[in-house]
């Protein structure tokens, strides 16, 4: 067992920690307020090969790991959310859908244009009356002739809008339940496909997230990914290595609080003393250090778990499960450590206070991962 990271690892932080520093954090304000996504910021992202970061370089991607990964998420995240979901979302979702489930063919046709940035990935499987329970999609994919024609929409869809490729579910064989739910390639400017509304967040409002609709909208046999009717379970395989993603997300906010609520107890003064000497204090710092790094090892063993091809549906849940819940009381503590100067949006800890909360939501909530992690625990017994 080796709890180090290597020279590269450690290199590939200090790359990210400085780009995100140099390169997003004088601008990320604007845009939260605005909402608005930064498409020339994202541009540099995938400059750097954080758009491709995981795929091999025959794809145009950067060839690392998932550790990797979870490193440059983290960096990115540890200055803004919503970079972070964006990375996470092209990254895990879009791209890693069709690397791990389309054929050969169109790997080749999308994946050189996502890794390399050209295009922004969107994944669209939640609907208005499908969250949780996504087996229940409504929108429909009808064979006619050698196309499939799809109608229906998707709510919540992180670039739903900017997107330049969506990977949409919709049902093929209704008799089939989740078996008959198969997905799509469906790219900006098909007639018939547009983004719907745009939804006002309360937080990671730099990053899009917006309805799907699809009427009549025709796309390709040759743009069907996987086999038809297991598009859900291949939806289910690429959460188990998204979680892991979120989990980074959630633990970069985190540690971007927490750097801010330490410096910040160290400065600050009452009673003749800075904050950080009264014990009260401390003892949120020691949680919130002790915490971190616990979500910091459920993290790297799940990545280490998917970097070496084994089974991670726990482990990622696992982590997925206990980063968000501490990204969300490490936020919360770090606002209580500013005091009014927390709740202002002078310092940083407003907006990852705000931003973290998704991470309980997103990619399945808390209640769902519990549920991943018991079916798993049960099976065992
Ligand atoms: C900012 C943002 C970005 C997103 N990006 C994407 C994206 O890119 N692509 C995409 O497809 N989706 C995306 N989503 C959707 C997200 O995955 C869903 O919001 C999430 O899965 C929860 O679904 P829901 O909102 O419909 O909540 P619901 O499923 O309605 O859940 C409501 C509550 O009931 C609980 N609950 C539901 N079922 C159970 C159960 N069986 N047992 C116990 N509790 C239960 C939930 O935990 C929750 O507390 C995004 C959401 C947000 C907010």
């Amino acid at each position: 067992m080796d709890f180090t990271f290597t020279d590269d690892q450690e290199m590939l932080r200090r790359t990210v920690r400085e780009f995100a520093e140099q390169e997003i954090a004088p601008t990320m304000m604007e845009f939260d307020e605005k909402q608005e996504f930064p498409r020339e910021i994202m541009a540099k992202v995938g400059e750097l090969g954080l758009l491709g970061i995981i795929f091999p370089e025959e794809y145009g991607g950067a060839g690392l790991t998932y550790i990797d990964y979870v490193i440059a998420v983290e960096e990115i995240s540890r200055v803004d959310g919503s970079i972070g979901i964006a990375v996470a979302a092209h990254n895990s979702l879009c791209s890693n859908h069709i690397y791990e489930c389309a054929s050969e063919e169109q790997k080749r046709r999308y994946l050189p244009k996502l890794t390399t940035g050209e295009w922004i990935g969107a994944w669209s499987l939640t609907e208005p009356t499908a969250g949780s329970d996504a087996s229940g999609t409504r929108t429909q994919a009808r064979r006619d002739g050698d196309d499939w024609v799809l109608n229906g929409s998707k709510t919540f869809t992180t670039h739903g809008a900017v997107g330049d490729l969506c990977v949409v579910f919709a049902v093929t064989d209704p008799s089939k339940g989740k078996h008959g739910i198969s997905a799509f390639a469906v790219e900006k400017g098909t007639p018939g496909y547009r983004a719907g509304k745009k939804e006002n967040k309360m937080g990671l409002r730099a990053s899009d997230t917006s309805e799907v609709i699809m009427e009549d909208c025709r796309v390709g046999d040759d743009q069907l990914l996987g086999k038809p009717g297991e598009g859900f379970v291949d939806a289910m395989k690429v959460l188990d290595g998204g979680r892991i993603s979120i989990a980074a997300l959630a633990l970069g906010m985190a540690r971007g609080a927490y750097d801010a609520a330490l410096k910040y107890a160290t400065e600050r003064e009452q009673f003749n003393k800075p904050i950080a000497t009264f014990q009260a204090i401390q003892f949120m710092l020691a949680d919130m250090a002790t915490e971190i790094d616990a979500a910091s090892l459920l993290i790297n063993r799940a990545a280490w778990l998917k970097d070496r091809g084994m089974k991670v549906n726990r482990e990622s849940a696992m982590a997925k499960l206990y980063a968000s819940e501490v990204g969300v009381r490490v936020c919360d503590r770090a606002l209580q450590i500013f005091g009014g100067y927390g709740y202002v949006k002078d310092f940083p800890v407003e907006k990852f206070y705000r931003d973290v909360k998704l991470c309980t939501i997103g990619e399945g909530t808390s209640e769902i991962q519990r549920l991943v992690i018991a079916r798993d625990l049960l099976s065992r017994v």
